[in-house]
């Protein structure tokens, strides 16, 4: 049997090859690990390449070290398939580490499929040789070095596995690892040689013909640390790279974060904002949408905040919404969105089993809030006024919902405060529309929008028209013709009426100014008035000039005005009437019956003519209450010396019957309807 020897310096160089391979692969494992996509595969395969060398490099290394009396070789394909195999090995002990998870029995499966790799580079490299004939292995040392590779490899990829994550003194960690791992494929390797016999007599084929010993390990030496070298600094590098990047990326997230927190939220209560509210909405609905459900939007307004600012100052009444916030916040389920969209106004987003819930939660949050605050020592009261809108239902959008909500809320203010109301679709068509409206309305006069239409008045008992009523029409862009019952309150409510009524005035002349001298100078045209011309000061300054413009006598004009109008400041009336009455103006009682006149003060009052309310004609036949009170407003009226008119005449018998009981003239819709004046039959 020949002997073989060891180079010691080479088997050291063997070890520290080993180690810097098994060091390698920890690190490659690190960097498969946190790589992803195509970069992963570029790892798993740059470093199957490098730990295969390292391997591969160490076992041959040890081969070289190993030396027979006789001259040996090494079959350069033989070589190069044991090449083959420790990379191949490398390969699928890197991609077994970059997974997920690592059970047991995978680790098992690879430790036995990456050993009986590393046994099989090894006993290939030895088949290198070529000896003749065959080698003798020991039995009991091969399968000994076979689990040593198996067992070594189940090592390297638990500890590979688990030190891929940067984690503190991971450097320090693999290194430790990597000497222990280098160790064992050394191990592994003397184990597998020392199971080697070589009968005596044996040559080694390859030699001459195969690789030269001598210059190949040195070759081989500097090839594998350089390929080492280069594998683990690139990996380092990356590392590194991937270090700043993350920190970068980390504070970039954080400072992204503060700006969304800072743009969703509000900053006095931190709660989510309006912005925010509508996007959770949106959510709300998509997962309805695809689920079932319902969800209710709670619009929670503070009655009585404003006082508790006045009176203890900004700082309190910020104290206060904290407060508030706080309190509903720690009430509410993880699962409902609280957020404040206006000064004391919140917004709950609640998610319900039924749409009855809400009404629960409502109660909840009334009561919960009219429990009294401790703001800086003080204790202070608010309650809370809530509307609810609910999905679906109320509304097809946030936007609406929102407005919904806030429409039922307004709602429980006007009941009173301290409660919750329902969204109904009376309540905001109502509200949004008188919006609309009100903006088309300020711009209705500049544009010219509006119309005069004229209902003729006649003489009872001939057909004798003796003048008209000037009704005022909107033309609206979109609308069409609207009647005054559309728009004349909200005119009122605004102001808007004093220059719609100075228009009216004037327009009215002016068309009284052409039948005037179209021979109608026997005519009289009817104005209406509201309270709030009657009110304002400039009145007759402005029926004067409207006279004096279109040089009409007085007496062709009749001012309406309503008897509640007119009894409202009885003296304040009488004054201007008794002006406008001097001036030789007519005027008239309008809807005469429907207030509550005090007969001393209408003898007092200068006025020409009573209007009966439509009311009382539309019912005489029917209705014997109402003749009588018409009768009784006739002899009235004739007794103050009035002229009567009645109004609203549709019926041949309403007509009779009010010329029977003395009516001067008579108005209505059997007689004329109001008409645009080059519409009106007689003009
Ligand atoms: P009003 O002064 O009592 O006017 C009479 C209303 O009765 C008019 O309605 C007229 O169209 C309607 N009417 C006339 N005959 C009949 C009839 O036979 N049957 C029925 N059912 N109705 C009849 P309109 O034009 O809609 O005006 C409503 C009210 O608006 C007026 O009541 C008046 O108070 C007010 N108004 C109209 N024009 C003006 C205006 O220029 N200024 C002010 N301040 N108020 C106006
Ligand atoms: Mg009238
Ligand atoms: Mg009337």
């Amino acid at each position: 049997m020949l002997i073989g020897s060891y180079d010691l310096s080479l088997v050291v160089l063997s070890l520290c090859v080993a180690i810097l391979a098994s060091y390698t692969a920890l690190d490659l494992a690190g960097r498969i690990a946190s790589a992803k996509g195509i970069a992963q595969s570029l790892w798993i395969a740059g470093g199957a390449v490098a730990m295969g060398i390292g391997i591969w490099s160490m076992h041959f290394v040890g081969m070289l070290a190993f030396s027979l009396p006789i001259p040996l070789g090494y079959d350069l394909a033989i070589t190069l398939l044991s090449l083959a195999i420790a990379m191949l090995a490398s390969g699928f002990a890197l991609w077994l580490v970059s997974q997920p998870e690592l059970p047991a029995w995978h680790l098992g499966l690879g430790a036995l499929a990456m050993g009986a790799g590393i046994g099989a580079m090894h006993y290939i490299g030895m088949a290198a040789l070529r000896m003749q004939p065959g080698i003798d292995y020991d039995p009991l040392l091969f399968a000994l070095s076979l689990l040593i590779a198996v067992l070594a490899s189940g090592a390297a990829l638990s500890i590979a596995f688990r030190l891929r994550r940067d984690t503190p003194y991971v450097r320090l960690a693999r290194g430790g690892a990597a000497v222990i791992m280098g160790i064992a494929i050394v191990g592994m390797h003397f184990t597998g040689m020392a199971a080697a016999n070589f009968p005596a007599g044996s040559y080694c084929a390859a030699a001459g013909s195969g690789l030269d010993s001598g210059w190949l390990a040195s070759l081989v030496v500097v090839v594998t640390l350089a390929v080492l070298a280069i594998a683990l600094l690139t990996s380092i590098l990356d590392a590194r790279l991937e270090v700043r990047t993350a920190l970068l990326s980390s504070s970039l997230a954080k400072a992204n974060a503060e700006l969304t927190q800072l743009a969703l939220h509000d900053g006095l209560t931190k709660l989510p904002n309006r912005l925010l509210l509508e996007d959770r909405i949106g959510q709300g609905m998509l997962k309805v949408g695809r689920n079932g459900g319902h969800f209710a939007l709670l619009f929670m307004d503070l009655d009585g905040f404003k006082p508790v600012n006045d009176a203890f100052g900004h700082h309190v009444g910020d104290q206060l919404l904290v407060a508030v916030a706080q309190r509903l916040r720690a009430h509410l389920r993880a699962q409902d969105s609280l957020a404040r969209i206006g000064g004391d106004e919140f917004v709950l987003l609640a998610e319900l089993r039924q749409a009855q819930d809400a009404a629960n939660l409502a109660g909840q949050v009334v009561s919960l809030l009219s429990q009294p605050f401790l703001v800086e020592g003080h204790e202070l009261r608010v309650s809370t006024s809530v509307g609810i809108a609910l999905y679906p239902g109320d509304g097809s959008d946030q936007q609406e919902l929102l407005i919904n909500a806030d429409a039922a809320m307004y709602h429980a203010k006007g009941l009173g405060k301290n409660g919750y109301s329902f969204f109904e679709r009376s309540m905001n068509t109502n509200a949004r529309q008188q919006l609309q409206l009100l903006h088309d309305l300020r711009a209705a006069l500049e544009r010219g929008e509006f119309r005069l239409y004229y209902q003729p008045k006649f003489a009872t008992g001939s057909e004798r028209m003796i003048g008209a009523e000037a009704l005022l029409r909107w033309q609206h862009p979109q609308q069409g013709l609207l009647a005054p019952d559309r728009f004349i309150g909200l005119a009122e409510k605004t102001g808007l009426i004093i220059a719609i009524g100075d228009w009216v005035l004037d327009e009215a002349c002016r068309q009284m100014r052409l039948w005037y001298q179209q021979g109608r100078s026997d005519w009289r045209v009817a104005v209406n008035l509201s309270a709030l011309q009657f009110c304002h000061g400039e009145l007759v300054d402005s029926v004067r000039q409207a006279l004096a413009r279109h040089e009409l006598p007085a007496n062709c004009l009749t001012l309406e005005i309503t008897e509640s109008t007119a009894m409202h400041d009885v003296n304040a009336s009488l004054a201007i009437l008794q002006q406008l009455s001097a001036m030789g103006v007519d005027i008239a009682i309008d809807d005469f019956g429907t207030g509550y006149s005090s007969l001393l003060y209408l003898k007092r009052l200068p006025a020409n003519e009573l209007k009966i309310d439509r009311g009382f004609v539309r019912d005489l036949q029917h209705d014997g209450d109402d003749a009588a009170i018409v009768s009784a407003i006739v002899a009235l009226g004739q007794a103050l010396n009035l002229r009567i008119v009645a109004e609203g005449v549709e019926t041949r018998q309403q007509q009779a019957f009010l010329t029977e009981l003395g009516c001067d003239s008579l108005q209505g819709y059997l007689l004329g309807h109001p008409l645009p004046p080059e519409q009106l039959p007689a003009a």
